[in-house]
């Protein structure tokens, strides 16, 4: 973040890595143009128009590398605001490494991963969670996480928070002119407006917080845990719910923890159901691996798919694991499975104790059902998708999907508070001061107003090369 070396011209592959049709390389910097010159044979293109596209070759000294497409993009109107230069060539892993290594001779550096989306960031082009949700949106793997994350490139999040911001710091500026007049006692910043204010954007920030467990839920799916005692029909209804996914969703190691995850899509939302690979490999997880295991399990995720029938369960066991792992944020849906054979389901005796005892909350569900039933399989899924239709009932029309903005805005919040409180103390203009800085600071670190090198680096250091 030096800045030296924001002054280079930098190049990296932007296409995929591999064979394909075409690759493109990009180059962006103050020389760009110069250096893709000396690299190529065609217009000279330090006299074409910006954003026009020259026919030509890439040559290393006299002998031609690839026969490309070059685009010319000139200072501001670029994605970095600097010049920039886009060849188009035949997509070979070879050919791009001979490339890059041409434009590297004539002057380019390799570019960092994030390096370009950074200086579109650092020239004003974008503020941070713009440049992050760009990251989102390479990373979108559904409709719902594309969505969001093409909003927030909009500027959404920034656009609610710096207006509330800027309204701030004008009482912050009067509140400061205060110090100036300390002997006069005198006060400029009306503090009844300066409450009503932070009121407003308590409000918004709450409302932005909340909207991250939808906002979560889209981006990284949501976990589901299937548990019930041995035979209660798991794997059974584990391979009905991902049939038709099987042909296109394979395993995938899960990132956190040593885990195999399975992921069903509905309504274009990922559900991630937790160590099913254990789960198949012993069926009796809540008596041989233990309670344990099940807790590790229901601890990470959001919703507890809970399986029985009248066979090998007692009302009073199912109703005492309940109990045990009840939480606010866990949706639990209880399953009474194998109702084919008592021909249907009808309510009986179990099921009424247990509803009697688990309280008829309205968050948790039985449903009776079959595993081996498609129409079961159906009712289930749409429990699935309820569970997010209502966390997408926000009332934040800005949507937070980023750990470090939801984690950013928790801070704002208990800034806000501590300004609050000051006000209701009357503390000192002096503090009272330091605590509104301290929330214009906690405010401006979602746009990137306020952050350090190190954070940018952490932020910029995720994105692909290229990009
Ligand atoms: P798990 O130990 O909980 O994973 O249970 P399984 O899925 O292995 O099922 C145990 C037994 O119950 C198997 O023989 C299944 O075929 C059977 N089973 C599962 N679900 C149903 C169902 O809805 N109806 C009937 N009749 N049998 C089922």
């Amino acid at each position: 973040m030096n800045g030296n070396l924001n002054q280079d011209t930098i190049c990296a592959l932007s296409t995929a890595n591999g064979i394909g049709a075409l690759g493109i390389i990009r180059l962006s910097g103050e020389k760009a143009i110069e250096i893709a010159q000396k690299c190529f044979k065609g217009n000279n293109l330090e006299n074409v128009d910006s954003h026009t596209v020259h026919y030509g070759f890439i040559k290393d000294k006299e002998e031609a590398i690839d026969e490309v497409m070059v685009s010319v993009f000139k200072s501001p109107k670029t994605f970095t605001a600097e010049d920039s230069v886009e060849i188009s060539f035949h997509g070979s892993p070879h050919i791009s490494k001979k490339i890059l290594e041409v434009l590297v001779k004539n002057g380019a550096r390799l570019a960092k991963a994030g390096e370009f989306t950074m200086r579109a960031f650092l020239n004003g082009r974008i503020d941070l969670s713009q440049a992050e949700s760009i990251a989102d949106l390479i990373a979108s793997e559904n409709e719902a996480s594309r969505k969001v994350a093409l909003n927030q490139l909009k500027g959404g999040i920034t656009k609610e928070i710096s207006l509330l911001r800027g309204e701030l710091l004008n009482f912050v500026s009067f509140v400061e002119l205060e110090l100036d007049f300390a002997e006069e006692d005198v006060e400029f910043a009306d503090r009844t407006a300066l409450s009503n204010l932070l009121n407003k954007i308590e409000n918004k920030l709450t409302s932005l917080i909340e909207s991250f467990k939808y906002g979560n839920a889209v981006k990284n799916g949501v976990e589901v845990a299937i548990i019930g005692k041995p035979n209660a029909g798991k794997s059974t209804l584990l391979n009905a719910l991902l049939k038709e996914e099987r042909a296109i969703v394979s395993s995938i190691a899960g990132t956190t923890r040593d885990t195999i995850e399975e992921v069903l899509h509905i309504k274009g939302n990922a559900f991630r159901f937790i160590d099913t690979a254990g789960l198949r490999e012993t069926t009796d997880e809540i008596e041989k691996i233990g309670v344990q295991k099940a807790k590790e399990k229901i601890a990470s995720a959001k919703i507890l798919l809970y399986l029985y029938d009248e066979f090998d369960s007692s009302p009073q066991e199912v109703i005492d694991f309940i109990k045990e792992f009840e939480r606010q944020d866990l949706k639990i849906i209880l399953l009474h499975n194998k109702i084919d054979l008592n021909g249907g389901y009808f309510e009986n005796e179990f099921d009424t104790k247990i509803k009697e005892e688990l309280f008829p909350d309205v968050t948790n569900t039985i449903l009776g059902i079959s595993a081996k039933d498609t129409e079961s399989v159906e009712v289930i899924k749409t429990e699935l998708a309820n569970y997010i239709d209502d966390l997408k009932d926000t009332e934040s029309n800005v949507i937070i999907t980023n750990q470090r903005h939801y984690e950013a805005l928790k801070n704002s919040l208990i800034a806000i508070d501590n300004v609050k409180e000051a006000i209701k103390s009357k503390i000192s203009t002096e503090l009272l001061a330091y605590e509104l800085r301290n929330a214009l600071e906690n405010l401006g670190e979602i746009s990137g107003e306020f952050t350090n090198d190190e954070v940018l680096g952490n932020i910029f250091s995720k994105f692909c090369i290229g990009k």
